[in-house]
């Protein structure tokens, strides 16, 4: 008796057995070709694992497999091994993840053959750098260690050319046959960084990112699975590429929080590179100005090997901070009189100055001033944030829409207004004040579309004298050579949070927007606003630097035991009713106490924003010192937890490490 045991794209996390098809050859089939099976009403398509002579279902019950769809497997071993150890780490559904590892066009069945051409290689070419001795001491111990497993943390500060360090390695892989991935964060790959890569060599580069179509992505793919793409440059999802002969993994900004998938399979793209280079033998280079202390601690202990480029290269100095206190100044609209003269200085002498401010729309709050009403979201614990164009209060959670109401809801008074700032505002203001300047404003709202943000940043490098003004999207990575000055509109909010991540993201976004300061010949500033010109963290950061910052946080996190000195993961439950969710989480920290053992369990609470979307959220924070000891925990959790019938009665979710929240 022949069964076929396979993955299916299922939260349930089990395989699933079905009897081939008459006409099916099961002694050739391999591990990992994909095979089409009906399921419930639908038709889906797994991937076979292996042949049992037995199941635990009746034979009367088991259907017929329909077709066999490949003859070779199209998950090379290393990507299956990549993924089965995901699917135990992050206590994931085996058949989810290794249809994440596939491009839309192979889950669906689709033929593993492509019509598209990757873009042709460049011929004008770009003549590498001469290394500066920090570079080329790193460039050495990263090639000193082709051929083996190692982890190397390169921590160098922005513009100290980490990029050209990066350039140099691959150069080497391309000498030695080899194949690059470099792992990038959602937001930088702008053709900008795809542009410097293609600028340098001459041979066929794969992108892999979120606007591709299905066709150019699996192109993508089979290129990297032939060896034909011999540099893949991609976001989160392409630590599954295939490869024929994976010589070094690069992941740019190792800090950057888009490595870590938020919704369905949480996985974090930066330690499964580390695992993959460790499965694959190779080194791998984590690059950032802004390490993580995940990334710093392991540094610390050795288990990473640090790798220091403390200075600017190419002559480019570092920025001048200075501290404006709003307190004490007169302020148009959020920016002070220090600032807009500063500006003024800058832009006369035909530079750009970049403002930045995390809050897109045009004001967080509309109230009324009579009686203190706040428009808030009907589906969400969230305020509906002011938009001008189109005039409308938005919820920038779960996108509801409400025409300006003309009048207070609550008393009817007509003393109703937007209060505080967003960039739409502060865009207002800069017309007013520099009306002869351009204003390029660069958020959610304003790259709508595949080629916004391109044509945004194509007109940041044209025109100067001009005022560039964003959130975060306008942080990281982008090169702007004619920046001199960076105001911090708002420094406030990451100072005061109660989620203990949040001051080293506001250090690490700091410090990258600092970073766009002066990057080129002329020097740069970096004007920061706040109510609190004396609080600790600023200080550290401003006068010492990130690495006294980081190991400030890092003591912080030592003493309350949290991470990175202990180990986190979230259970997260959604209901219609608050009692349904916590109830559910009681349940299970109820049954979990027999086995808990060092483990500690608390909660449930209500999550951060404790309804999003119509459905009320609550967390069971789960922490333990050891890693193994939350794994072992985790795995009999969940075997308990997937027997009991309450489940269905809730959505929930295990995070492992997660980056947010608790
Ligand atoms: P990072 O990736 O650390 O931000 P980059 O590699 O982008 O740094 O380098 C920043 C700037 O310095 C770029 O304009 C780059 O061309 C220049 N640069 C990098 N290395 C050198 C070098 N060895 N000599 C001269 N200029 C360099
Ligand atoms: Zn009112
Ligand atoms: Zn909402």
């Amino acid at each position: 008796m022949k069964i076929l045991r396979i993955a299916l794209p299922t939260p349930l996390r089990r395989l699933f057995d079905y009897l081939p098809a008459v006409d099916m050859d099961t002694a050739s089939l391999q591990k990992g070709v994909r095979v089409r099976v009906p399921f419930a009403s639908r038709t889906l398509t797994g991937i076979f694992i292996e042949v049992s002579d037995q199941s635990t279902i009746a034979m009367e019950k088991l259907k017929c497999a329909e077709a066999v769809l490949d003859d070779t497997p199209i998950i090379p071993d290393d990507v299956y091994e990549l993924c089965e150890w995901a699917a135990g780490y992050y206590h994931y559904s085996l058949g989810e993840v290794l249809s994440s590892a596939l491009p839309a066009a192979l889950r669906k069945g689709k033929p593993l053959e492509s019509k598209k051409k990757l873009p042709e290689a460049e011929t004008k070419l770009q003549q590498p750098l001469t290394l500066n001795s920090g570079q080329q001491q790193a460039l050495d111990e990263i090639l000193n260690a082709q051929n083996q497993f190692k982890v190397f943390l390169l921590d160098g500060v922005t513009g100290s050319g980490k990029t050209e360090v990066y350039l140099h390695a691959i150069d080497a892989m391309l000498a030695a046959g080899k194949q690059t991935l470099v792992l990038v964060p959602e937001i930088s790959l702008t053709p900008q960084t795809i542009a410097r890569f293609r600028a340098r060599f001459p041979v066929p580069i794969a992108a892999l990112h979120s606007s591709l179509s299905d066709g150019e992505r699996l192109t993508a793919w089979l290129a990297a699975k032939s060896g034909e793409a011999r540099i893949v440059i991609g976001t989160r999802s392409a630590i599954f590429t295939p490869f024929q002969n994976l010589g070094l993994m690069i992941v740019d900004e190792e800090h950057d929080l888009s490595f870590k998938q938020q919704d369905r399979f949480r996985y974090h793209a930066r330690d499964m590179a580390v695992m993959r280079a460790n499965k694959n033998n190779i080194p791998i280079v984590l690059g950032s100005a802004t390490p993580s202390l995940e990334s710093l601690l392991n540094a610390e202990r050795s288990r990473y090997h640090l790798l220091s480029l403390p200075e600017r290269a190419g002559g480019a100095v570092m920025p001048e901070f200075k501290v404006i206190d709003v307190r004490s100044q007169k302020m148009a609209e959020g920016l002070s009189d220090s600032l807009i003269s500063a500006m003024r200085e800058q832009l006369k002498a035909g530079n750009q100055v970049m403002l930045f401010l995390n809050r897109r729309g045009f004001a967080p709050v509309f109230m009324c001033a009579q009686c203190g009403w706040i428009a808030g979201c009907k589906r969400c614990d969230a305020r509906m944030v002011y938009h001008r164009a189109p005039k409308e209060l938005r919820c920038h959670h779960c996108d509801a829409r409400m025409k300006l109401p003309e009048k207070c809801l609550e008393c009817d008074d007509t003393h109703v207004e937007a209060v505080g700032l967003g960039t739409q505002r502060v865009e207002e203001v800069l017309q007013q004040e520099f009306p002869d300047i351009p204003v390029i404003r660069v958020d959610r709202d304003t790259i709508k579309g595949k080629d916004a943000l391109d044509e945004l940043l194509t007109q940041i490098h044209q025109e100067h004298p001009s005022i560039l003004l964003g959130t975060q999207m306008l942080a990281k990575g982008h090169h702007f050579p004619q920046v001199t000055l960076v105001g911090i509109i708002d420094a406030d909010s990451g100072l005061f949070s109660a989620d203990f991540r949040a001051a080293e993201q506001m250090g690490q976004l700091l410090m990258q927007v600092s970073g766009r300061a002066g990057r080129a010949e002329k020097s740069g500033k970096v004007m920061i606003q706040t109510r609190c010109p004396d609080h600790p963290h600023l200080q550290t950061l401003i006068h010492q630097g990130y690495a006294s910052f980081a190991r400030g946080l890092m003591n912080e996190r030592e003493q309350f035991v949290l991470p990175p000195y202990s180990y986190f993961a979230l259970l997260r439950a959604e209901a219609y009713s608050e009692k349904t969710a916590g109830g559910f989480l009681d349940q299970v920290k109820d049954l979990s106490a027999a086995f808990a053992g060092a483990v500690s369990i608390m909660g449930p609470v209500p999550a951060f924003m404790a309804k999003k979307k119509g459905l009320h959220c609550q967390h069971l924070l789960i922490k333990a010192g050891k890693r193994n000891s939350l794994q072992q925990f985790l795995h009999q959790l969940l075997l308990k937890l997937e027997q009991l019938p309450a489940k269905h009665s809730v959505k929930w979710v295990l995070d492992v490490d997660p980056v947010e929240g608790g």
